[in-house]
């Protein structure tokens, strides 16, 4: 069986299965994303957005200095990164 990176590891309960966590009111393009199990949702109160991923397992929530920074205005990450922006830049095409 596979593995996730290092940093992708639940500090909690060792789990690799976790999901970039989205702050703030998801529009529409982030409820397809939601649907499609790219990300989870951390809720509209974003005292905590500096939390950016949640545990699949155990819903722990932590930050990952590696994972994405959401910016849905122009649904582009804030950070470099790859596979899960190209797929997000996917859904938004096929509008
Ligand atoms: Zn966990």
């Amino acid at each position: 069986m596979r593995t996730g990176p290092a940093h992708c590891k639940c500090p909690q309960c060792g789990s690799v299965r976790s999901l970039p966590l989205f702050w703030g009111y998801p529009g529409d393009l982030a409820q397809e994303a939601g649907r499609q199990g790219l990300i989870a949702f951390g809720g509209c109160m974003i005292d905590d957005a500096h939390l950016n991923r949640k545990c699949c397992d155990c819903s722990h929530r932590w930050e990952d200095p590696d994972a994405p920074v959401f910016d849905w205005s122009t649904v582009k990450p804030v950070r470099p990164w790859s596979a899960l922006w190209r797929r997000l830049r996917a859904l938004w095409q096929a509008r």
